[in-house]
């Protein structure tokens, strides 16, 4: 990281403090499981072609993510093809293949030639009775077989136990006991309906832990149905889970699940936990938003176009002088670009820098005059100016220059 603008991101210091730090057990590296390629093409509307998904990778490596959960390739021809292309892309990122519990998503899995498994099995009473049809003990049974087998083919398994968190807590932990015995290497947290908060999830990943073998791997994937998708992630972090799965601009079904580029936000900003090329974020989440035509709420951390643009004329001349008094963590960390809003609320000073933006001199009683006519127009008008308005205005008060 560049050190000045580490120097420029100034959150709060109590993130810090070690009275807040000793309840944390952060792990030293957060290991990215990014699902854009699977779970974002849930979003309704969303379809990846091949050539979208080796884009997308590509950029998702470059941000210096490590794994790539890239598709479910018993769904469709499009998906192996995508699949195999991306194990032979030569990225840094390991890639894995997504499989419902059946033998035939396994084997799919398996001749695309991918790292890693995540094999998908709900064990909440509500899906064995009502989708699975299935006793705990028959659950029990397939679970272990589908692992060995797996294993046998030489893959890496995350287990993901779809709907943990509606799932009896004792029957949980032996699941997940059962399948880490037979071989599995990762137990998955699933909040598939978003529905736990940030204190249960901290117990239930506490009891989990202590269930399993020291030192077993623990990722959390969580929907954001109730908003908590990125705190449930990060107190998932805080007790000893490793691996956060998420998706570019959250998307995902229904609400959507904990945003890739707000993890590595937070992750680095408010818990020191770094190692990701964070000036490629904005550039990742434009990616998927062109692709996925799924538009970028003005909003949203990291990538919205309204969160480096300051309206109040407070707040512009603050910026002007020190950006740090209103921006948490400077636009370059992202690779965004700051933005005065010239409206209104605009005094003379954000005027003055605006013009010096645009490369032109003014007197102070030019100056005066066009601040004037800004707050009249942007008034009426009730919005505010673009920069080629505001362009047009300093030209037609002091003449177009020849
Ligand atoms: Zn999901």
């Amino acid at each position: 990281m560049n050190p000045d603008i580490a120097s420029k991101v100034v959150v709060s210091p109590l993130n810090f403090h070690p009275e807040v730090r000793a309840f944390m057990k952060l792990p030293s590296e957060v290991i990215i499981h990014d699902t854009t390629l699977r779970e974002g093409e849930q979003t309704p509307g969303v379809v990846f072609r091949p050539e979208d998904k080796i884009a997308i990778a590509r950029m998702l490596d470059l941000v210096g993510v490590q794994q790539i959960e890239a598709g479910f390739p018993a769904a469709s021809q499009g998906e192996r093809e995508a699949l195999r292309r991306l194990v032979k892309e030569g990225l840094e990122a390991k890639i894995f293949g997504f499989a419902r519990a059946v033998k035939a998503d396994i084997d799919e899995v398996i001749k695309c030639e991918t790292f890693g498994l995540v094999l998908s099995f709900p064990p909440s009473d509500m899906h064995l009775k009502f989708k699975l049809r299935m006793s705990r003990e028959e659950y029990l049974q397939r679970a272990v077989e589908l692992v060995e087998y797996a294993k046998d083919h030489g893959l890496y398994i995350t287990y993901s136990a779809e709907d943990s968190t509606r799932t009896d807590l004792e029957f949980l932990k032996q699941v997940f006991r059962a399948v880490i015995e037979a071989g599995c290497d990762r137990a998955r947290i699933v909040d598939t309906l978003g529905c736990i908060h940030p204190s249960a999830m901290r117990f239930l990943v506490k009891q989990i832990r202590e269930a399993l073998p020291p030192g077993t791997p623990i990722e959390i994937h969580c929907h954001n149905d109730h908003g908590l998708g990125l705190a449930n992630s990060l107190a998932a972090i805080e007790v000893g889970a490793s691996v956060i799965s998420s998706v570019v601009n959250g998307l995902g079904e229904r609400a959507g699940v904990t945003p890739t580029e707000e993890v590595i936000l937070a992750l680095h900003n408010l818990y020191g936990i770094g190692g990701f090329r964070t000036e490629h974020l904005y550039e990742l989440c434009k990616l998927v938003e062109r692709i996925s035509k799924i538009k970028v709420h003005p909003n949203k951390p990291v990538a919205g176009e309204n969160i480096f643009a300051h309206v109040s004329g407070v707040h512009q001349h603050a910026v002007i002088v020190n950006p740090t008094t209103y921006e948490p963590y400077p636009p370059e960390l992202v690779g965004q670009r700051r933005r005065l809003v010239i409206g209104k609320l605009s005094g003379r000073h954000a005027i003055k820098a605006k013009l010096e933006e645009l490369g032109i001199a003014m007197d102070e009683e030019g100056l005066t005059k066009i601040t004037e006519a800004v707050k009249s127009i942007s008034e009426e008008r009730k919005s505010a100016l673009s920069d080629e308005e505001f362009l047009q205005l300093v030209n037609s008060i002091l003449g177009s220059p020849k």
